[in-house]
């Protein structure tokens, strides 16, 4: 009998290989003990070119725990530094590795990381493992996101390991199949900058350059055009976060991807009340990383990139300097146009006003005072079923709704294109806290049902379809508030 193999689809070229050796250590995954998939997203491995049939045999397991390596994947760790909650430290990949660059039929290149793939160089006192919970949890909110057409990482797969981690109790160990527009990161360059040679960091400029902004490395000065793409979608990203609510709970500058995607789902979450105070990281105990503080927080990682930058884009410090602050400067305003041209797509508005901002700023304010749910308000905004808010009934309210429509009144377009932009513009769901945390516990005890029923409903968001209703409702009021882990 002849067997048929059906070829996988790998299809490597690895170019961040070909950087100086000083980016990263090459090694091999620690093969686990009883690799068995437990999630494997179809659509996305498609898109990439890989034949799920193949991934869905006992090869994919394999690959996806690590213990095959298939062919023309070279893993390394990368090498990075980052500012953690405000401290620098050299960091680098302590419980991932890059198996490497997958060339997708058509023509993008995308990273294929394993995560909690064993110990590397950069392991620090880690066992280089990540456990079930938290890798499902990364697969959903990721999953989330992108359904939420907010740029970030992946996730194409989850292992479980047939090994257990030692946390605070014994967790099954999981890897997670990360895919990334790059792992370039804030902390790559600061890692560069720190102990690498002025050659290593030109290269590292170059090499980003061709991969994520060709079109600025025809710039006169290709660093400036580096830097100030960089900003630019920085501040796209942060306004779409700040639009649907999500924090991101750790954003150290090793966390900031320079593809502008959102990276590392560690203890993120969706807010829930509106409050720009809000924050779910247990680790967070100032708030440096609370929703309000996010746009914030992304100047300054990025004025930490632009010193990285700084030999390049002068030879005379003094005048290096100001381009950079010139740059650095731009991000508020970037980040402030963002979000005010989607929060006026938000209330169904096409053009600009000057009092927009002030429309907007007045119901963010009535909905902090009567802890409003954020999701929820715009949804009854978009469907008029104002009765379903707690604003509604108040005379504060009433008043707003009238300039509200008054405002929607002097545009030219019909109700009903406005009504159209709302439902494409505000989600019918995010994924609730609660919710995510029920499917974990299931998926934990082998239930993968609680898992599978809440992706379907987040993977169309801007559908409004009835069986969404059930995932909409906030949590009950508890005690304790929500809080989310680190150190998973
Ligand atoms: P994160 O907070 O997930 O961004 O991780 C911060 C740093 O800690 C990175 O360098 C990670 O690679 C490393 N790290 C996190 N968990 C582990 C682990 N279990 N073993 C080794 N390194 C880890
Ligand atoms: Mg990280």
């Amino acid at each position: 009998m002849t067997k048929t193999i059906i070829e996988t689809g790998w299809n490597f070229d690895n170019s961040y290989a070909r950087l100086p050796e000083s980016f990263f250590t090459r090694q091999d995954p620690t093969p686990v003990r009883s690799p068995q998939l437990v999630i494997l997203n179809d659509p996305l491995a498609a898109s990439l070119g890989l034949n799920v049939q193949a991934l869905q045999s006992h090869d994919g397991a394999a690959v996806f725990a690590g213990n095959e390596i298939p062919e023309g994947a070279e893993p390394l760790a990368q090498a990075y530094a980052g500012h953690q909650f405000g401290h620098f430290t050299m960091l680098g990949d302590g419980r991932a590795l890059l198996l490497g660059e997958q060339i997708t039929p058509g023509g993008e290149r995308v990273d294929i990381q394993l995560k909690g793939s064993g110990r590397t160089r950069y392991s620090r006192r880690g066992d280089g493992r990540a456990t079930l919970g938290p890798m499902l949890r990364e697969y959903i909110i990721s999953e989330a996101m992108h359904a939420l057409g907010i740029p970030t990482t992946r996730s194409l797969a989850v292992v479980t390991t047939g090994e257990s981690i030692v946390r605070e109790t014994l967790l099954p160990g999981a890897i997670l199949t990360r895919v990334a527009a790059s792992h370039l990161r804030v902390g790559t360059f600061q890692y560069a900058s720190k102990w690498g040679s002025p050659e290593d960091l030109k290269a590292l400029a170059d090499y980003t350059l061709q991969r994520h902004f060709p079109e600025a490395d025809a710039d006169e000065n290709r660093y400036l055009g580096l830097l100030r793409e960089v900003i630019k979608r920085q501040a796209a990203l942060i306004a779409k976060w700040q639009l649907v609510g999500f924090i991101h709970g750790v954003m150290n500058t090793d966390n900031m991807a320079l593809s502008g995607e959102t990276i590392d789902y560690g203890p993120c979450a969706f807010m829930d009340t509106y409050d720009p105070g809000t924050v779910f990281s247990s680790i967070d105990l100032h708030g440096r990383y609370a929703y309000g503080n996010q746009p914030h927080i992304a100047a300054w990682n990025l004025a930490r990139f632009a010193e990285t930058l700084l030999p390049l884009l002068h030879a005379d410090e003094k005048d290096a300097v100001k381009l950079a602050e010139d740059a650095i400067s731009d991000f508020s305003e970037l980040y402030q146009r963002n979000w005010l041209a989607g929060m006026r797509a938000k209330l169904g508005i096409v053009n600009e006003e000057p009092e927009d901002e002030s429309l907007v700023e007045d119901l963010l304010h009535m909905m902090q005072k009567n802890r409003a749910d954020y999701t929820n308000t715009f949804r009854a905004l978009t469907f008029d079923k104002l009765e379903d808010t707690v604003l509604y009934g108040t005379p504060e309210f009433a008043q707003w709704h009238g300039r509200w429509q008054a405002r929607l009144s002097r545009q030219q377009e019909p109700k009903a294109s406005s009504q159209q932009l709302m439902r494409s513009s505000n989600p019918a769901l995010i994924p609730r806290n609660h919710r995510v945390e029920e499917a974990l516990e299931a998926a934990v005890q082998g239930d993968y049902s609680v898992m599978e029923r809440l992706l379907d409903v987040l993977a169309r968001p801007f559908a409004h379809f009835p069986e969404q209703a059930d995932y909409s409702a906030p949590p009950a009021p508890t005690a304790c508030p929500y809080r989310t882990f680190c150190g998973t």
